[in-house]
């Protein structure tokens, strides 16, 4: 079976990350790294992309409402009620997934104090006409380059338009670090404030624990082992392609934490190979594009722009009977959002959100992704998509 996520590291990756983490300063060494990609004065690498989110809006302290797009991963408005926010969804577009500066500029109200500009799937939203409508309104622009790293835009680097950005170096993101995430700014006031925010934070002493999880997750995504596994899961867990999330109102401990040793050195070491990663990339997904352009909408970019393409957004009309037979044709495809967060939060009238919601699936991107294994995902896909047609 082709799994659905491949970890970006090799297994001589983890073994080497673990002794830079119990020996050198991968922190420090990310942290100048990040800032030197990012032309950004100040880092803070934390738990997880999340996390980042919620202590610079705790730092900020401009408590308000926050221009969010409503397909989305829950946990993103969650960070916004954490930090003591309330989120605003907007509307995406049908075929970008991501909101526009239109109807960004129809959502500003005075009680709006920050705009998150996300970059869905590391696909480039109208960054910089969003900062624009942002600085006319006086309010702050995050961009949610969780998922984007590496991605451009009229040749500048996604995540250097807004005020702050937050990015991911979770296992399914475009490199896989495990668990973690930055934050990145080069607002000195603001920096300092979540500098006195994370000096009351646990430090990150695990450093075994998460080399066990990147060891067991580089296992699991085995191809001999991945079926096996893969049906464990769904015994345990189910196979809800479509549900409505209870948002959760507990801050989780992880808010606290900063990111650990092992995840900086994993990350730092595939800084290095970004290039050819994101090259990759964009070869599988120019392939799904060039094969399936005929039978599904595929996902627009923005002129002048690169995505990152953390997965291949797919509109495939009733997914769960197209993720049913690519399961049987031996392809398991991500279910990227099960759900669209103004749902989740009872609100209606986000039709494209929640039609993204319940149409979309996700087509692996993950560079160790062979030729033959995308050819065959095209060719299977095909033989679906023009049964439909
Ligand atoms: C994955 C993701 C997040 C969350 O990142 P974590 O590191 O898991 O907290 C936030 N926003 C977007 C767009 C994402 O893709």
């Amino acid at each position: 079976m082709i799994p659905r996520y491949g970890p970006t590291y090799s297994w001589h990756d983890s073994a080497v990350a673990l002794s830079k983490a119990l020996m050198g300063h991968p922190t420090r060494q990310l942290r100048r790294e990040l800032s030197r990609m990012y032309g950004a004065k100040h880092v803070f690498l934390v738990d997880g992309a999340r996390v980042a989110l919620f202590l610079l809006l705790r730092a900020l302290g401009r408590p308000g409402r926050v221009i969010l797009p409503a397909y989305n991963c829950i946990v993103v408005p969650e960070a916004v009620l954490y930090a003591g926010y309330v989120p605003l969804f907007v509307d995406i577009r049908r075929d970008s997934l991501n909101m526009t500066a239109h109807s960004v500029e129809n959502s500003m109200s005075p009680d709006v104090t920050v705009v998150l500009a996300t970059h869905q799937f590391g696909i480039p939203c109208a960054v910089d006409e969003i900062v624009s409508i942002s600085r006319r309104h006086n309010v702050l622009v995050v961009e949610d380059a969780a998922a984007a790293i590496g991605a451009k835009c009229q040749g500048k680097m996604v995540g250097t338009f807004g005020d702050a950005t937050i990015v991911s170096f979770h296992m399914t993101k475009v490199i896989s670090g495990g668990i973690g995430g930055a934050l990145l700014t080069s607002d000195d006031e603001l920096a300092s404030k979540v500098h006195t925010l994370l000096r009351a934070a646990a430090s990150a002493n695990r450093r075994l624990i998460p080399f066990l999880r990147a060891f067991a997750w580089k296992a699991a995504t085995n191809p001999l082992l991945y079926p096996y596994l893969h049906v464990a899961y769904r015994l345990v867990y189910g196979e809800a392609m479509h549900e409505l999330l209870q948002v959760s109102s507990e801050i989780p401990p992880r808010f606290v934490r900063t990111c650990t040793r092992f995840s900086a050195a994993l990350v730092l070491m595939q800084l290095q190979q970004l290039d050819s990663n994101l090259h990759r990339r964009r070869e599988l997904a120019d392939m799904y594009r060039s094969e399936l352009s005929e039978y599904s909408v595929l996902p627009a970019i923005l002129g002048d722009c690169s995505p990152a393409w953390i997965q291949f957004p797919l509109l495939v009309g009733d997914r769960g009977t197209f993720y049913r037979y690519m399961q049987r044709k031996g392809v398991d495809l991500s279910w990227t959002y099960r759900y669209s967060c103004s749902d989740a939060f009872g609100l209606g009238g986000f039709p494209n959100a929640d039609r993204a919601a319940k149409m979309v699936l996700g087509l692996p991107t993950y560079p160790s992704l062979s030729d033959e294994d995308a050819w065959y995902i095209c060719a299977v896909a095909k033989e679906y998509l023009s049964t439909l047609s």
